[in-house]
């Protein structure tokens, strides 16, 4: 290891009292997607305690720029929490709050050091794509651009002239410390609306036009078409009625369908997209009903960089041995940062620690050396090593991202 790695992972080992101090109060401030307001201010208290300007980005979310001069590396952390199911709260049980600690402990090992580049921290807000008629507001208002907070910055111009990516996430694989190299698929999201004719149901059903039928006539024709799909492909479709009207003695005159369709592939993902929203079309007008069916971006799949990721995993084995390390797996999760994938260079490495259920009120984080110590050290070893040879896709940035700007979030 060279002299400024061993000196900045020993920074880390001397803060850790305080890093796991800042981690754990993190854990306990859970706030939802563009409102994590306290979140903001516990991150802004500590900068401004080691005098490191910051600028506001994406409502909630937050950059730091240290260094100087070419590559331009971004770190990007999460910052989000979750509903806690039990009593209407708020859990961090996507593990986003160790994201977040992750990035502080990186700012404070690196804030002094000189460094052969820049590093552009970045604490993204709004990843979970949920509570949606709130960002919606936001955007009526015009106080955000899109749903997700990597959208938004993505389309704020935060990731122009930068080189490469790089982030983290807890995982929950057992027996290893850490993965390297998982996918993560993407996914759109469909919404059928289907508008029939209230009628009373006993004496004039015929007068009514029933619109739950197309619904359940969806949700049949989606199962029937799920034997199209190619398992390889792991396209997954779950749609739920959301919403629909009448009591036992009324027809039904709406119904809407939701429904997320999931691909590991952008290819697969809109093949399938298209033959489900075809579905969802038809089936409404087969039933002689008004159907307005909407199709909304959700995130692209995650490939990552191999070339990083070779990277990230020799900074991994100075903390642990190989058979530690899980590599290449097949993840059935999404996230935005997929999104980041498809335009610059980008790895999101898994590290364990934590236990419960993903998404559930039991999560908790249980080995704070591993969830909160080991992150910023892998991020600060592969920053250095990135300066010292790095990663570009800035070549022809501009053109690719207005079209994925225009293609996939149809701006
Ligand atoms: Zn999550
Ligand atoms: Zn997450």
């Amino acid at each position: 290891m060279n002299e400024q790695k061993q000196r900045i992972f020993d920074k880390i080992d001397k803060n850790a009292d305080a890093i796991l101090a800042r981690s754990r109060l993190l854990f306990d401030t859970p706030e939802l997607g563009y409102r994590e307001f306290e979140t903001g201010r516990l991150i802004r208290g500590w900068l401004d305690g080691w005098g490191v300007p910051y600028e506001t980005v994406s409502y909630t979310g937050l950059m730091v720029t240290l260094g100087s001069g070419e590559p331009v590396v971004a770190v990007a952390a999460d910052m989000d929490g979750l509903p806690r199911k039990a009593d209407g709260g708020r859990i961090h049980s996507c593990g986003h709050s160790l994201q977040t600690s992750a990035a502080l402990a990186l700012i404070e090992a690196l804030k002094d050091e000189p460094l052969n580049g820049t590093v552009k921290v970045l604490f993204t807000p709004a990843e979970e794509m949920i509570d949606l008629d709130y960002r919606q507001d936001l955007i009526w208002q015009g106080l955000v651009k899109y749903p997700s907070g990597k959208q938004d910055m993505i389309a704020r111009g935060v990731f122009d002239g930068v080189d490469c990516v790089l982030s983290c996430h807890a995982s929950g694989e057992p027996d290893c410390r850490f993965d390297v190299g998982s996918t993560l698929k993407g996914f759109v999201i469909l919404r059928a609306v289907y508008r029939g004719l209230g009628a009373h149901a006993g004496a004039a059903p015929f007068a009514g036009k029933n619109a739950l039928h197309a619904a359940l006539l969806a949700q049949t024709a989606i199962a029937f078409l799920k034997d199209r799909f190619d398992p390889a492909d792991g396209v997954n479709v779950q749609p739920v009625i959301a919403e629909t009207a009448g009591t036992v003695n009324i027809v039904p005159d709406h119904a809407i369908v939701e429904t997320y369709v999931r691909a590991r592939t952008e290819k697969a993902l809109f093949e399938a997209a298209d033959l489900i929203e075809n579905c969802l079309k038809k089936c409404g007008e087969a039933m002689d009903l008004d159907t307005e069916v909407t199709r909304r971006p959700g995130f692209l799949p995650l490939s990552q960089s191999h070339e990083i990721n070779a990277l990230v995993k020799e900074n991994m084995l100075l903390l642990c041995c190989e058979p530690d390390i899980l590599e290449d797996l097949v993840s059935g999760a999404s996230g935005d940062v997929g999104d980041l994938g498809k335009l610059l260079p980008t790895v999101q490495f898994g590290f364990t620690g934590v236990s419960g259920r993903f998404h559930g009120d039991d999560f908790a984080v249980t080995d704070e050396e591993n969830a909160c110590l080991c992150p910023p050290k892998i991020l600060a070893g592969t920053v250095l090593d990135l300066f010292e040879a790095p990663v570009s896709g800035r070549a022809d940035f501009a053109r690719r991202k207005a079209e994925y700007l225009s293609d996939w979030l149809g701006e």
